[in-house]
């Protein structure tokens, strides 16, 4: 079987084979800047362990998911924009999910209305 990293967009950007702005990394966590920002605060933040999306989750990867939350909570408060900012997992198609490496959207920085599109 096909090593899916191998060609994976966001797993590439981990190992620098292609470009990115780096917001924070540590061992289990990477986060950089959306390509094409949807609000003046709009960062990914992944985990370093390849998986596809929520669906693909277990409960072995409970923590690694709650990480993520933590790098966007802790970014979120470095700029300032705690007044109001949206943590946001699109999870298939149906739901806008283009790339098919778990990835927690930080959106922030202008008002955000409810319900999203
Ligand atoms: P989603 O549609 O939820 O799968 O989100 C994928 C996100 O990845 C989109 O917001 C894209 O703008 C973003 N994106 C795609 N390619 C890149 C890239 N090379 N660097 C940074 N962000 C990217
Ligand atoms: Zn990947």
């Amino acid at each position: 079987m096909t090593d899916p990293t191998t060609s994976c967009l966001f797993c590439r950007i981990m190992r620098h084979e292609i470009p990115s702005r780096r917001v924070y990394e540590d061992e289990h966590v990477y986060a950089f800047e959306d390509i094409d920002p949807k609000a003046p605060t709009h960062v990914l933040v992944i985990p370093k362990r390849h998986f596809a999306d929520l669906k693909e989750a277990e409960a072995g990867d409970a923590e690694l998911i709650g990480r993520c939350h933590l790098v966007a909570a802790k970014i979120a408060r470095e700029r300032k924009i705690e007044n109001g900012y949206r943590t946001v997992l699109n999870v298939g198609p149906g739901a806008g999910q283009s790339v098919f490496h778990l990835h927690v959207h930080l959106l922030g920085g202008r008002h955000l209305s409810w319900p999203p599109g």
